[in-house]
């Protein structure tokens, strides 16, 4: 299927691995051109040139003139902007008990503010474009959450009702704002949230992701191109009638209906 991507302007924040990479190489492989945000530059660097990235960035998104930033060096690199899938690093794990102030401020900053921030700053030029895209990437925590993940539990519910309102706001301007909620796709993220699980079972983590691989109905986790297929998806011409929507990749592992 011919998506209607090439020569879109895509803006992929956290994508020198994971989640983001596999949208941004998604988005390239339909022949949107791409700019990719991270903090590690040795990594970006790489990941833009393995998918064939116009530009590069690298920043810290919890950082709060970072978004205006990175919009600006995009513009500047892909000379319009019509899509922004607004990805970050999660925020750390832990129960009511273990989290203080200083934790919930950085995974305010992290996980809501870099989102709304990215879309203050995008939206005039998605609103040029004339079929701009917003795909935030969050979590199956919003339909479900997921115990020791009170913070993504949290700040994502805030995401997904930011972008549904917006959503409605932007419409009359051919924007859709949708998210993503991921289950267990298997990147760095997991391995490092399965590993204290491993340690304490004494078991290795390859081992622990095996279990958690054959507790989901389809036996296995997701893998990041399936993510990145279902974004490319959702910033095509043909996903122009999706909005306001929340779209789970989870294997089956949600149980409610
Ligand atoms: P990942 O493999 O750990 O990759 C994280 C990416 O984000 C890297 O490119 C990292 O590069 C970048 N990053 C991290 N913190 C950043 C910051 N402050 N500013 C800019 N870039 C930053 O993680 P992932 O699995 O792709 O997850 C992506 C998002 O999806 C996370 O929010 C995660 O919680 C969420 N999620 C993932 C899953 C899953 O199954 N994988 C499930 C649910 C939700 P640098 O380190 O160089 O900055």
């Amino acid at each position: 299927m011919e998506l209607g991507l090439k020569g879109c302007g895509a803006l992929v924040t956290a994508a020198s691995r994971g989640l983001g990479r596999a949208c941004a190489a998604a988005l390239a492989t339909e022949g949107a051109r791409v700019f990719l945000v991270a903090r590690v530059e040795d990594q970006l660097r790489a990941t833009a040139g393995e998918i064939g990235a116009v530009g590069w960035m690298a920043a810290d998104l919890a950082e709060p003139t970072a978004a205006e930033r990175v919009v600006a060096a995009a513009v500047e690199a892909l000379g319009r902007l019509d899509v922004l899938v607004a990805n970050a690093g999660g925020p750390r794990p832990g129960t009511f008990a273990s989290l203080g102030e200083r934790e919930w401020e950085a995974a305010y900053q992290l996980t809501l503010m870099s989102a709304v921030r990215l879309a203050r700053a995008a939206l005039p030029r998605l609103e040029a474009s004339g079929r701009g895209r917003i795909v935030n990437i969050t979590s199956i925590s919003v339909l479900e959450p997921i115990p020791n993940l009170l913070l993504s539990n949290a700040l994502r519910a805030a995401v997904t009702g930011m972008a549904k309102t917006l959503a409605g706001e932007v419409g009359e301007h051919g924007i859709t704002v949708n998210n993503i909620a991921p289950g267990n796709i298997l990147t760095d993220r997991i391995r490092q949230l399965e590993a204290p699980a491993a340690e304490r079972a004494g078991i290795d983590l390859e081992e622990r992701l095996r279990q958690v691989a054959a507790a989901s109905p389809l036996r296995r986790m997701g893998q990041p191109a399936e993510v990145g297929a279902l974004c490319a998806y959702l910033c095509s011409e043909q996903a122009g009638y999706i909005t306001g929507q929340t779209i789970a990749i989870e294997g089956g592992m949600l149980r409610g209906v």
